[in-house]
């Protein structure tokens, strides 16, 4: 049996793992590349996949960094076109046809999924379409090919399967899974693999990407356990847990380790920021701009602000959901309430943001979007992307960021060369679109939001598969990923110090024979 990280190994973006066990082969996430040297020719790069030779795919969550690379495997002629010269293997990696297997996830992961998908493959139609012009102007080069198409999404969620959280499914021969909570984003799972090849049994543990504990909004990620192997129900008695009797004795644990080396700022002084912004907003009547991921963070936000509302601790203004994909997502969370923590579902609220917040209107519209940029109203509008670097929310910047009473409230991870970074750094002029903005808004930098565990959080999903330091057994062997160096080996060190394991912290293509 053998485990290969062929992504997410040394970076935080590509996640993917092969697994051979006997004649079986099954693949854990297949993410896309982002931001790193040679990121496309590595996203086309599956000559180490052989996607025909799949058994299945099994896939933790539905952020593009774990399923983004997915339509690759399954595109119909099954070729992966690696420019010449830029493939870290080299060339053209022709394959004998695209995956047609199952690919496994939890029922809200895929509904998530739909919607990252078609975005991105609509993302990668315009790009090449946008390049082609170029070059057809240019009339120097070949036409490029979009990384995938919309018809390679839909082909790719049509082999998506469902399987709920705690139930064991075989997904090859000598292959059995369940999912287990990750409180990362709605539908978010940890991985338990447990493989047989003859009379041998293993058992891996795959972390998916964890949230931080006490999150609002979403469960918190479920511990899995050792204990209730010997107990039965000794899990239970924690009132955190929801454990579900895995009896757990893991030979392997691939563990994320992307916040491995700090813990992040409490949430609660970041949220009790945002209400003060969003308070003295209110009586100076200005307008409020969030530009956020339309996935996740732009949930947590109306969730806060629903929450200031209830409790009458801010005076109420409109709030505008500028975002289709955001709209989208927001529903979903609707229709998979019974994920929410229970903080959300005792307070009533049954994922149904329209009832938990009146003043919430979507726009879904481009021509509604723009309606706002005259009005002076006061009013608070979350609009994707993110980084600012697309979408809604560049037109309300381009009207607003000139205007005094004015509050941008970053609350997101802002890439170098951004025009979301230019505002944290504090620049006093952008460009949007070639014309010159002046930066007289109030700019905010809110740091405590993330869906990311910090390292007290990966240190506490790690602890109960780990005997503690010098109390014997047996013990696994433990591999982190999803982290840069730095953070992977401040984390090993804990780790260490904590329960004597020395953790391997795995390249891409490094395998784990068991
Ligand atoms: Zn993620």
């Amino acid at each position: 049996m053998k485990i290969t990280p062929l992504g997410a190994a040394g970076g935080v973006t590509g996640s993917c793992y092969l697994i051979e066990c006997g004649s079986s082969r099954v693949l854990l996430d297949c993410g896309m590349f982002q931001g790193e040297p040679h990121a496309d020719a590595m996203n086309l790069d599956c000559s180490g996949i052989r996607p025909a030779e799949l058994d299945a795919v099994v896939l933790t969550h539905a952020h593009l960094d774990h399923c983004g690379r997915l339509p690759i495997l399954v595109k119909l002629d099954g070729v992966c076109a690696v420019p010449a010269g830029e493939a870290p293997t080299g060339g053209r990696a022709a394959l004998a046809g695209g995956f047609k297997g199952r690919i496994w996830a939890t029922p809200a992961t895929i509904d998530m999924t739909q919607l990252i998908l078609l975005d991105s493959a609509h993302i990668q139609e315009s790009d090449a379409e946008r390049e082609n012009f170029k070059r057809l102007r240019r009339g120097d080069e070949p036409p490029i090919a979009p990384l995938y198409t919309t018809q390679d999404a839909e082909e790719t969620l049509a082999l998506l399967t469902p399987l709920d959280l705690a139930v064991e499914q075989e997904v090859a021969p000598g292959v059995r899974i369940s999912f287990h909570e990750a409180g990362h984003i709605l539908g978010s799972a940890a991985v338990v693999m447990k493989l047989s090849e003859g009379s041998e049994r293993r058992t891996v543990v795959f972390s998916g990407d964890l949230g931080p504990r006490g999150m609002p909004l979403l469960r918190d990620y479920e511990l899995l356990t050792t204990a209730t192997a010997v107990t039965g129900a000794a899990a239970m008695t924690d009132a955190r847990q929801t454990a579900t009797g895995t009896g757990l004795l893991p030979d392997l644990i691939f563990c994320e380790s992307t916040y491995g080396d700090r813990d992040h700022r409490p949430l609660e002084s970041t949220v009790s920021e945002l209400r003060e912004i969003l308070e003295r907003a209110a009586w100076n009547k200005s307008k409020v701009i969030i530009p956020s991921f339309a996935v996740g963070r732009a949930q947590q936000l109306l969730y806060h602000i629903a929450r200031f509302y209830a409790a009458g601790t801010c005076p109420r203004l409109p709030v505008y959901l500028d975002s289709p994909m955001a709209i989208r997502a927001t529903a979903l969370h609707t229709r998979y309430a019974e994920l929410l923590d229970r903080g959300a579902r005792t307070a009533g609220f049954a994922g149904d943001f329209a009832k938990l917040l009146p003043e919430l209107r979507f726009l879904t519209t481009g021509a509604e979007s723009r309606t706002l940029n005259d009005s002076w109203e006061p009013m608070i509008v979350i609009a994707s992307s993110g980084m600012c670097e697309g979408g809604r929310i560049v037109h309300h910047l381009k009207h607003n960021l000139w205007k005094r009473n004015v509050e941008v409230v970053l609350v997101g991870y802002m890439g170098h060369g951004t025009l979301g970074r230019r505002l944290v750094d504090g620049a006093s002029q952008v460009v949007i679109g070639r014309e010159k903005i002046a930066v007289r808004a109030r700019i905010h930098t809110l740091g405590g939001f993330s869906a990311h565990a910090g390292q007290t959080d990966l240190l506490g999903w790690l602890a109960p598969l780990l005997p503690a330091r010098g109390k014997g057994g047996r013990t696994p062997r433990v591999a982190l990923t999803h982290g840069e160096t730095h953070a992977r080996t401040v984390l090993a060190e804990q780790i260490r110090a904590r329960h004597g394991v020395v953790c391997e912290l795995p390249s891409r293509g490094d395998g784990f024979t068991l």
